[in-house]
């Protein structure tokens, strides 16, 4: 069976870790209400969606 032939360094190990690691989601202000919502998300008080090129999307609620 084949064997790592070098034990990992710290470095490598920690880096490979930090990469790995949960970080908080990036929350942005909604430009409606200023609710801040995660990105790529609908805002869930007033259902606005705000796309790259700044046009804005209002999605219908489901009736
Ligand atoms: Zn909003």
């Amino acid at each position: 069976m084949a064997a790592p032939k070098r034990r990992t360094s710290k470095m490598k190990q920690r880096s490979r870790l930090a990469a790995k690691a949960w970080r908080a989601p990036l929350l942005r202000k909604c430009p409606k209400c200023g609710n801040s919502v995660p990105g790529h998300t609908a805002c869930p008080v007033c259902n606005t969606y705000t796309t790259r090129s700044n046009k804005e999307i209002t999605i219908k609620a489901e009736a």
